[in-house]
């Protein structure tokens, strides 16, 4: 066999070896390319695709612009979106009455005049009766519960089922823990001392209220003060000290009553249009979905570090009287409420099938804290009252 039968046999061989090199070097110049993409004009890559497509939300809430704790929230979450994406998603966000007033949240998200908003879902109980649930209900889940019940619990679906015909995606987006019963121009001695009150106490709390002998009637954040100064109402509830103190109801009443039997660990809602969401790519689609998951913890964690301090304030500089609800005013409330609850159950489908859901998750969770939770608390109240030695 001579040389020039060998070239002849190779000559093939070597050009596709040549042709594989070529391939492999242009295949690692794009790959470096797209690496220099990713990194300086086309943030955004993803599995090899190059978005660079920048989005703007508004975003409109309930609260006053930046009001402690509820009104942060809806800046953390803008701002954690605003890091998470590099910029590729903004969020813009407006106080009550900035675009819309305070009560038109739920409509202008749904409507699509804005792209998201951050308030709480039983203000809208008159349009969607089940989302009382999304918030609390009186007697209802704790904080931690409502976190386990949404999350793990199928509450969440429920949540987004009740919305849908809304064009609305509901987010769990914050939680205030155990509120405060509220703020009284008179105590409360008796569940006779409600009749003829007027208090402003959203949700399914209100129509106990209201059985009770009071009048309830909803009001946003930033009007109580006005409201309770000027005798409009003659009581008021809204979290708890750190958020009370910041308002200054202690300016306009005297007595403050624990516990908030009412909301008993209210979660926030952060819903965002159908369509604004649908239109963001899938790795800003998570980092709405994470970014609200950790401002819902984040509120949280703040009220459970801000409430002790704005509490000792409130007792020790502003002289406030602070005031344990009676126990047989609780269980007049207790009642009023499973009939409340009742009622909303045998006049709505959906809130029946939420309801369903919640009390199998809260007849539960309810067992097994009594034996975890609530026993721990216990004995370690009983442990520092006995002396060691
Ligand atoms: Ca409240």
């Amino acid at each position: 066999m001579g040389t020039a039968s060998l070239e002849k046999r190779y000559t093939p061989l070597v050009i596709l070896l040549l042709v594989a090199a070529l391939v492999v070097v242009f295949g690692l110049w794009a790959a470096d390319q797209a690496q220099e993409d990713r990194g300086f004009s086309h943030p955004g890559a993803i599995d090899g695709q190059v978005s660079n497509e920048r989005f703007e939300w508004k975003m409109v809430t309930t609260w006053p612009k930046n009001l402690p704790g509820l009104g942060t929230a809806a800046e953390n979450f803008a701002r954690y979106v605003q890091e998470m994406s590099d910029g590729r998603l903004t969020v813009h966000v407006y106080g009550a009455g900035e675009i819309v007033p305070a009560m038109e949240v739920f409509d202008a998200v749904s409507q699509h005049v804005v792209d998201a908003g951050h308030g709480a879902a039983y203000y809208w109980k008159g349009k969607v009766p089940s989302s009382v649930f999304f918030t609390g209900v009186p007697f209802g889940l704790t904080a931690q519960e409502m976190n386990g019940w949404l999350h793990f619990g199928g509450g969440l679906e429920l949540w987004q089922e009740a919305y849908a015909p809304f064009n609305l995606v509901p987010l769990a987006g914050g939680n205030t823990g155990v509120q405060m019963a509220g703020w009284f121009n008179r105590e409360i001695n008796s569940i006779e001392d409600f009749e003829g009150l007027k208090m402003r106490i959203p949700g399914l709390a209100g129509e106990v209220f209201v059985a009770a002998g009071g009048t309830a009637v909803r009001i946003p954040g930033g009007e109580l003060y006005t409201s309770m100064q000027t005798g409009v109402i003659d009581a008021l509830e809204w979290v708890g000290p750190y958020n009370d103190l910041a308002l200054g109801f202690h300016e306009v009443a005297k007595y403050y009553y624990y516990p908030g039997w009412h909301e008993g660990g209210s979660t926030l809602e952060l819903i965002v249009n159908r369509e604004s969401m649908e239109a963001l790519p899938p790795d800003l689609r998570a980092i709405v979905k994470y970014a609200a998951r950790a401002v819902n913890q984040e509120m949280l964690d703040e009220y459970t570090a801000r409430n002790n301090d704005a509490l000792r304030v409130l007792v020790d500089e502003h002289d406030v009287q602070l005031r344990r609800m009676p126990d047989d005013v609780m269980r007049a409330l207790w009642r009023s409420s499973e009939v409340a609850m009742q009622k909303l159950v045998d006049t709505d489908p959906m809130a029946a099938k939420v309801y369903a859901s919640y009390k199998k998750f809260y007849d539960s969770v309810r067992a097994y804290h009594h034996i975890s939770e609530q026993a721990y608390i216990n004995a370690r109240d009983q442990a520092m009252d006995s002396p060691v030695e």
